[in-house]
């Protein structure tokens, strides 16, 4: 039987040349190494949430304003080039993917204008109003789409 020692992290006795704990598994010794691989990590750690938050934020902006997390929904500027005067709702919610929102609802002499915007997918704010009058598209407009 070799020397004993006692384990710091689980206060077993171990073998003193012992490496790795038997009972806890812990690495004993080379500390140098572990804060050295502890500090690369925690560095790596800081770079990711930079790199994420700095291309994150964009998007997640744009769902905290819309409420919507699903990205198809979001209006690309080629499916609002696709929108064509003439065309009804269902084929521009076809064209987008999403249903929209309704945004602005008229209706007087039989004539029917509803305004559906769909939020884009370019910087926070961005999105796309389309105009139908007696379900047609008469006019659209977007912002910032990409
Ligand atoms: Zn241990």
């Amino acid at each position: 039987m070799g020397e004993f020692k006692k384990c710091k992290y689980c206060q077993t006795d171990i073998p003193k040349k012992a490496k790795v704990c038997p009972n806890c598994r812990r690495t004993l010794k080379s500390h140098g190494c572990l804060i050295a691989l502890l500090s690369f990590f925690v560095f790596v750690c800081i770079g990711m949430a930079v790199i994420s938050g700095a291309f994150g934020q964009n998007k997640f902006m744009q769902k905290a304003i819309s409420g919507t997390s699903d990205e198809s929904e979001y209006i690309t500027m080629e499916e609002y080039n696709l929108i064509d005067t003439g065309m009804s709702y269902d084929e521009v919610k076809e064209i987008v993917g999403s249903d929209g929102e309704v945004s602005s609802q008229v209706e007087s002499n039989g004539i029917k204008i509803v305004i559906i915007t769909w939020y884009g997918n370019g910087l926070a704010g961005s999105n796309a109003n389309v105009t139908f009058t007696n379900n047609e598209v008469t006019a659209k407009a977007q912002v910032g789409l990409q």
